[in-house]
């Protein structure tokens, strides 16, 4: 087969391209709708109305009031101020330091627990997850304790995509009056995020994922809930995140979730049927390969996989020049290459986590993209497993 002229873009879990719609309705806040919208003048309050309007699309998808939704300026940061927000506010009124979360959430909720136990004396156990990447509610149950101020677990894993039984863990934490946070980043456009049936009182978005901007995101604080902020200056996002409002990014992310849950059904449908069509393929064509992450209860965008006696790395590389963008799901840095913690969690063995490869679909993928990867991976693996001294030892 003939290397496509475009490139086939299979990484939409690291981000998206942004709607020509959002694009749209962005544009005019960067032009001549540029006001500050604290100021009192017309254009500043042209700039207000646009960020009412959007905290109340963003509400409404929620499930909640406008004064609870947060904008910030990504994913990270609602992660973060959800954590140090919450932790910080509730350590002062003398309710404990105990944080529960999983072992295999994204970085900016684990290296931001590890930070708060390292430097701030707070204490956190990290629920482990069956081979499936699933957690289960009665684990998290067990580990509260009477010093117990925050539960923080992920809606879907970046890594493998599978999606956390979130609404039963919020009824546990909501029994015991703790205050649950879900890293629903990447299920964002994709999942229900109504609130309250999901039983969660703070939850984080980020708009990059969704075909919106980047440098964008929301944190959803459900009244009542303290929450110290982190980022101190003006009066903005009602006293709980200080800095000029991006307008054009918040415009953005409002638009571009908007339009993510009112095609929801129909996108879920057509790329679940893709993924499936990969997932058949690659297990039917490629041996020594093996589904990561949930079989069934996984992200509609998400195929991901491990290849016994192959480095992730080099199938990216030898992917890349045949035109086919992809991940290997891995936080794995090159200095390092380690492999990912979140397929470590699922007992997965360090040598077969290495030849780890995640396929994330969207919007603009098609049957013809599909069918050129599933092409095109086979003969990649034979050539790299015809180059592993482990592969060919395995083989003798
Ligand atoms: N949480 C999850 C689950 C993610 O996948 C990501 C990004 O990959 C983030 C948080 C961070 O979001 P952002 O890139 O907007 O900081």
């Amino acid at each position: 087969m003939q290397k496509p002229a475009q490139t086939i873009y299979m990484d939409h879990a690291a981000t998206t391209a942004v709607d020509p719609r959002v694009v749209d309705a962005v544009l005019p806040y960067f032009s001549y709708k540029y006001g500050n919208a604290s100021s009192i003048y017309g254009l500043g309050r042209e700039a207000a109305k646009a960020i009412d309007e959007a905290r109340r699309t963003v509400a409404d998808i929620l499930g909640c009031e406008p004064g609870e939704v947060i904008f910030t300026s990504c994913g990270s940061e609602s992660d973060n101020l959800a954590l140090r927000g919450v932790g910080w506010a509730r350590r002062n009124l003398g309710k404990g330091n105990h944080i529960i979360t999983s072992s295999i959430e994204h970085h900016a909720v684990s290296h931001t627990c590890e930070q708060l136990e390292k430097h701030f004396g707070f204490e956190i156990t990290y629920v482990p997850v069956d081979k499936h990447g699933l957690l289960d509610p009665d684990d998290v149950g067990r580990a509260i304790k009477d010093n117990t101020i925050l539960i923080s677990i992920m809606y879907a894993n970046n890594a493998v995509g599978t999606i956390e039984p979130i609404a039963e863990i919020g009824k546990i934490a909501k029994e015991k009056g703790i205050p649950f946070h879900t890293d629903a980043v990447q299920a964002g456009g994709t999942l229900n995020l109504d609130v309250d049936e999901l039983n969660v009182d703070l939850l984080s978005l980020s708009a990059h994922k969704v075909y919106g901007p980047k440098g964008i995101g929301v944190l959803y604080v459900r009244k009542g809930v303290s929450l110290l902020p982190t980022q101190t200056g003006g009066a903005h996002e009602r006293n709980r995140r200080a800095g000029t409002e991006n307008v054009p990014s918040i415009v953005g992310l409002a638009t571009a979730l908007k339009i993510a849950h009112e095609e929801l059904e129909t996108n879920n449908q057509r790329i679940a049927a893709l993924r499936d069509r990969l997932i058949k393929g690659v297990l039917e064509n490629i041996d020594e390969v093996e589904l990561t992450g949930h079989p069934t209860n996984r992200l509609p965008n998400s195929a991901s996989f491990v290849f016994k006696y192959i480095e992730g790395e080099s199938m990216l590389l030898n992917l890349d020049l045949a035109g086919i963008c992809a991940s290997s799901g891995s936080a794995c840095t090159s200095a390092s290459m380690e492999p990912s913690h979140v397929l470590l969690a699922m007992g997965i063995p360090p040598e077969v986590a290495h030849g780890s490869l995640r396929l994330t679909l969207g919007r603009e993928n098609t049957e013809e993209d599909v069918d050129y990867v599933l092409e095109i991976l086979p003969g990649i693996v034979q050539k790299l497993r015809a180059m592993s001294p482990l592969y060919k030892a395995a083989a003798s």
